[in-house]
């Protein structure tokens, strides 16, 4: 998959095959393999755990199911999936605001522009939020960064974050009564 791919593929459907919120942890594993690693997002609570595929990064509540998937491309390079299963590869980013709703409008996909901060104008970021057909529960935000007196079109894309708001977990005993 080429980046765009990938970014096209949050825009419209929340994530990457295999990974996207309300999914589940063992979804994501039979299609990309195993985690390149895991951990406690809170040092204090077991639950909810990080889980790294490349460089997507998953959030998974005690259930198994994916609470948020993020896909950061602020560095110069990003590790996405490829076209095979379980393998990655790494390409660059530096990815533009306007290559990117191109790229969304080409393929027929909504989106909106939804925050400004004017207040820090050295590190101007906005983002834009386009709706997953079928789940709408899942926001998915592409953040930018319009830094160096880089006009708007020019911003580039800090990262993707596609996060669901309906699971609540059923309740379970504490381990510790
Ligand atoms: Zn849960």
């Amino acid at each position: 998959m080429k980046l765009l791919d990938v970014l096209t593929e949050f825009g419209a459907n929340g994530g990457v095959p295999g990974v996207r919120p309300l999914g589940s942890l063992a979804d994501a594993a039979t299609v990309l393999g195993p985690p390149r690693g895991s951990g406690r997002i809170d040092d204090q609570l077991p639950w909810p755990q990080w889980f790294q595929f490349g460089d997507l990064w998953v959030e998974i509540c005690h259930c198994g199911v994916i609470n948020r998937a993020s896909l950061p491309t602020w560095h110069e390079e990003v590790c996405i999936p490829a076209e095979q299963t379980g393998k990655f590869h790494t390409v660059p980013s530096g990815i533009t605001f306007t290559r990117l709703s191109t790229a969304f409008s080409a393929v027929g996909i909504a989106w909106r522009r939804i925050s400004e901060h004017p207040q820090h104008p050295q590190h101007r970021q906005f983002a834009m939020e386009t709706v997953v057909a079928g789940l709408p529960d899942v926001t998915v935000h592409f953040t930018f960064t319009a830094d160096d007196g880089r006009g708007d079109a020019e911003a580039l894309l800090h990262g993707v974050h596609a996060t669901e708001h309906t699971h609540l977990c059923p309740q379970t005993p504490r381990d510790d009564t």
